[in-house]
């Protein structure tokens, strides 16, 4: 049955997943053809400074429209992507409609950053980098405003032959991001092998904040880790108002998460922002002390 699930999702095909051989064939055709008819599409996410004071970029999440099922979740039919050989197209597909529309907003005058993010199979492809360079480059867009999220496990897979591959995208200049951090088995030793800049502390963390103080130790740690290897610190999945005044207070940069937005499709985001940045410029006057 079909579950609602984060951002508006629907998270089908769990049947597919468990492994009916003729539902799996349908699926892989179904997701064959999805680039082709024009199913695919990115969703995006704003990060924004911690002291509320600024956008300062999206993430771009992929989202199936599936004719019949409706919206599928990127959980559900990445892996399959995957296990089907499929991941490769859909993934040049990501970073070029996401360089586009990076393209589209700059031009508009927003300096905004845009996230993708790249799956373990990805950072096997050795021309991936050379891939990136030429999308950039065809947009006109400057190396550092294309963030590339790898899950800390993905890394800590890519530190033996392979690393090669987040060594030359972080070489082209781009900003290469640890996602879901601390849900992985990694040594922390190893991170200052990582050429990354920004690391994204995950939601099981910020979730467990108010009730629990290990987990505020632990974040607090890896705050000031992160900090001494002159990393950027987000936290993701952030809900309410009190994780937030927490995790600004433990020195966190950027914040994402429901609270301040839910994944929207592209259209809604140059809205999104003017009515941000409304609320910043407001929330200044209110501090302008009255005479
Ligand atoms: P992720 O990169 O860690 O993305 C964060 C996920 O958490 C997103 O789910 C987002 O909608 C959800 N989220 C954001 N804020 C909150 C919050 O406050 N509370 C809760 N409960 N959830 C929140 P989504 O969009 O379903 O994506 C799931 C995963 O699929 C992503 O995790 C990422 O690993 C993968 N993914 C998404 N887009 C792509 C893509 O273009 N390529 C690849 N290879 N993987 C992708
Ligand atoms: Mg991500
Ligand atoms: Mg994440
Ligand atoms: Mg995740």
């Amino acid at each position: 049955a079909a579950k609602r699930a984060g951002g508006g999702c629907f998270t089908v095909y769990e049947s597919a997943m468990s492994g009916d051989a003729s539902e799996q064939l349908v699926l892989q055709q179904a997701l064959r053809r999805a680039i082709e008819l024009g199913e695919l599409a990115l969703f995006y996410q704003p990060k924004i400074r911690a002291n509320g004071a600024a956008v300062h970029g999206l993430e771009a999440l992929l989202r199936w429209h599936h004719p019949e099922r409706g919206l599928v979740s990127p959980a559900v039919f990445v892996p399959l992507a995957e296990r089907f050989g499929l991941i490769g197209t859909i993934g040049h597909w990501v970073l070029e409609a996401a360089c586009a529309q990076l393209a589209q907003w700059q031009a508009q005058g927003h300096a905004c950053r845009v996230a993708i993010n790249l799956s373990p199979h990805q950072l096997r492809q050795t021309d991936l980098p050379e891939r990136i360079a030429q999308a950039l480059q065809r947009h006109g867009l400057q190396p550092s405003s294309l963030v590339c999220e790898i899950t800390e496990t993905a890394m800590m897979e890519n530190l033996g032959p392979e690393r090669g591959v987040l060594d030359a995208i972080a070489a082209l200049g781009v900003y290469v991001s640890i996602d879901d951090f601390g849900t992985g088995y990694s040594s922390l030793a190893h991170l200052r092998n990582i050429p990354a800049r920004q690391l994204k502390i995950d939601r099981s963390f910020v979730a467990d904040l108010e009730q629990d103080a290990d987990a505020r130790a632990v974040l607090g740690s890896i705050v000031q880790l992160a900090h001494a290897l002159r990393m950027e610190v987000v936290a993701e999945g952030v809900e309410t108002a009190a994780q937030r005044r927490l995790l600004a207070r433990m020195g966190c940069d950027l914040l994402q998460g429901y609270l301040i937005a839910r994944p929207m499709p592209a259209e809604a985001v140059l809205p999104w922002i003017t009515a941000f940045e409304q609320g910043v410029r407001a929330a200044r006057a209110d501090e302008v002390p009255s005479v």
